[in-house]
């Protein structure tokens, strides 16, 4: 079976209600951006890539004004995917697959350390892109990369242990990632499918939608599975989840 590792590659500070738009501005959230990584017996995974390193020194350089001007970078110096891979003794060249569940600046941002992987990105999410680089700047993504462009589920090692499932809404080529770790126990890794468990408990959508009904929809699959006896939703920027599962040399299980 694999093992699963929660990485911390950044934090981002903004008003809440970019993530809850009912709720009157002037609080601020802090969350953090996750990448998971999976050691399989047949290659090492990445699920996200988490916010380009530089953009901490210069944000609007790096990420633009509009993106800048929302966001503020607020992770420490050591919270990035390099050295939260070196905490596991891995260097960028050992990661064998990326999995990009989106291509928003905060889930590719360090696509273009990891020149001996096959990157795993649904098609429409790579039109997507290609469609609209204001909304999802280039210099993440837009490099001379392996991509696999993928239509629907997919199992990734052939033995099902490590399931990419669509769960499209936030935008059009949205993935999130099942990850089998023992015989009894798996979790499902929602990305921005389901930003947290408030989201999911109190059924909202954030401001960033692509589409709100096939957001609902997915965002009820995912419930669902949660429900299943032994699966454990992993949500995509949940600080109070993400602060108890410790660091990423300790296996999620
Ligand atoms: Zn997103
Ligand atoms: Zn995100």
């Amino acid at each position: 079976m694999p093992d699963l590792h929660a990485l911390c590659c950044g934090r981002l500070r903004f008003d809440r209600s970019v993530f809850f738009p009912g709720e009157a501005p002037g609080a601020l959230a802090t969350v953090p951006v996750p990448a998971w990584l999976v050691r399989h017996p047949k290659g090492i995974l990445l699920f996200d890539t988490g916010i380009e390193c530089a953009a901490a020194a210069d944000p609007v350089g790096v990420l633009g004004k509009g993106i800048s001007s929302t966001f503020a970078m607020a992770g420490a110096a050591h919270e990035n995917p390099v050295d939260q891979l070196a905490l596991l003794g891995l260097r960028p060249e050992d990661i064998t697959h990326v999995v990009n569940s989106h291509l928003h600046f905060d889930h590719c941002g360090c696509n273009a350390l990891f020149t001996r992987a096959r990157f795993l990105v649904q098609r429409a999410e790579m039109v997507a892109a290609r469609a609209a680089p204001r909304v999802y700047p280039a210099r993440a993504w837009d490099h001379a990369l392996d991509y696999q462009l993928i239509e629907g589920e997919h199992d990734v090692f052939g033995d099902g242990t490590v399931l990419l499932l669509p769960t499209p809404g936030h935008t059009p080529g949205h993935q999130s990632m099942r990850v089998q770790v023992a015989r009894d126990a798996c979790f499902i890794a929602t990305a921005d499918a389901c930003y947290s468990e408030e989201h999911l408990q109190r059924d909202l959508l954030p401001g960033a939608v692509w589409q709100a009904d096939t957001m609902r929809e997915s965002m009820q699959r995912l419930r669902r599975w949660g429900e299943q006896a032994g699966t454990t939703l992993l949500f995509g920027h949940d600080a109070a989840q993400f602060a108890r599962l410790g660091p990423a040399h300790k296996p999620l299980l």
